[in-house]
């Protein structure tokens, strides 16, 4: 089992180091490799996606990744940006469908700012397409920038599109993702504006034929927003495009209290593939040792499950962070003030997290 180690800026080298001694502690070899990724590839190799990382990448099973760039960046033209690195690896390697579960652990439900009974027992799965709309179509102003901007210009534009194999592929993920839960899928669209939607809303319902076991219903996006905040336990799987799917998940991610606690799974047609935390690199907490590892750790998680073929192991990592969580470690994003009085809640860094979870899955293992 091949591991590209990628954990890039800012946070990302605090937490994947935690995923590390996660996955280290298991009864399991893997083979896992390092490499610079975003601002700290550039910095070295002047790129933020170097051709050793990129092969890398290709030639192992799975990608862990941690997060990528710093506002010190964005001056820089866009191909260097720290963020190119993500979008160069999801194109080299095909990833095109993200996976990003929303779940509410019951410890953690006062944590959102939804009331209890709106977010308790959630359990979603947003299924984001990866490779193309409106990030990769044409780009984007009608003159060179500089810095990174447009001085002068009149006018910049970006173009939307889909093909049809794109569309038909991402909705098959969706419905079978959907036949292992509550075979219900929502795909989320702005069929009543953009062309781009109104096909992706057809080839969705046609695929739909051959999954007729699937309740599919279709949503505009806006109402989509809505919803999430409303009522969110009414959806299941929802499906939709790569600018759509950025934001919903984001917005998924908060429901349930803090994005540090939310992993990601992007894959290719053959199961290989990336997996990170949904949060950025955080520059503003980078450096204190006090960001979340949990995301990162339910990551690796997910990359034992879907592309490493250990299921078991991944249910381990899984149990160890809810053992955790209901013994009353919480890092700072998890903590609020009220819990301060609470003698059962105790506010730890990411080392100490991360170790918590080690120790949780040592005790898993030496009682097995
Ligand atoms: P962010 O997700 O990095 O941070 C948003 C907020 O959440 C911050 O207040 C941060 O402190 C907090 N946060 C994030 N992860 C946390 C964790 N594990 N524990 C505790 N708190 C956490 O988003 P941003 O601030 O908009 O972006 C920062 C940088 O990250 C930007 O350069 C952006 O482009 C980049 N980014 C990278 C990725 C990626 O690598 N896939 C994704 C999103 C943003």
């Amino acid at each position: 089992m091949k591991i590209a180690v990628l954990p890039g800026d800012g946070i990302g080298t605090e937490i994947v180091a935690e995923a590390v001694k996660v996955l280290n502690v298991l009864d399991l070899k893997f083979e896992m490799e390092t490499a610079l990724v975003g601002g700290a590839a550039y910095e070295a190799h002047g790129h933020p996606l170097p051709e050793s990382t990129l092969k890398l990448a290709k030639d192992a099973d799975a990608v862990l990744f941690g997060a990528v760039g710093d506002w010190k960046y964005d001056k820089l033209d866009r191909p260097l940006r720290p963020e190119q690195a993500i979008l160069g690896l999801r194109k080299n390697l095909g990833l095109f469908a993200n996976f990003r579960p929303a779940i509410c652990y019951e410890q953690l439900v006062g944590a959102s700012s939804l009331k209890p009974e709106l977010i308790a027992g959630l359990d979603i799965l947003i299924i984001r397409e990866l490779t193309g709309d409106i990030y990769f179509g044409q780009p984007r102003g009608r003159r060179t920038a500089v810095d990174g901007h447009f001085p002068g210009a009149e006018e910049a534009f970006d173009t939307m599109r889909y093909s049809r194999p794109e569309i038909e592929r991402i909705a098959r993920v969706a419905f079978e993702a959907a036949r292992k839960r509550s075979k219900r899928v929502t795909s989320v669209d702005k069929a009543n504006v953009l062309e781009t939607f109104q096909f992706w809303k057809d080839v969705v319902t046609e695929v739909h034929k051959d999954y007729p076991d699937v309740e599919l219903d279709h949503m505009y996006v806006d109402n989509a927003a809505m919803q999430l905040v409303r009522a969110p336990k009414k959806f299941d799987v929802v499906v939709t495009g790569n600018m759509f799917g950025d934001i919903l998940s984001d917005e998924a991610a908060m429901l349930t209290g803090s994005i540090g606690m939310l992993p990601s799974a992007s894959l290719n047609s053959s199961n290989q593939g990336l997996y990170e935390p949904s949060h950025g690199s955080a520059p503003d907490i980078a450096g204190k040792g006090i960001a979340n590892p949990l995301a990162t750790i339910l990551s690796a998680a997910m990359m034992l499950r879907f592309s490493l073929n250990q299921p078991q192991a991944a249910d381990r990592i899984e149990s160890a962070v809810k053992d955790v969580l209901a013994s009353g470690l919480r890092t700072a994003d998890i903590w609020s003030e009220g819990n301060a009085g609470s003698a059962s809640l105790r506010k730890v860094g990411t080392r100490e997290m991360g170790d918590a979870v080690v120790a949780a899955i040592t005790k898993t293992i030496t009682k097995g």
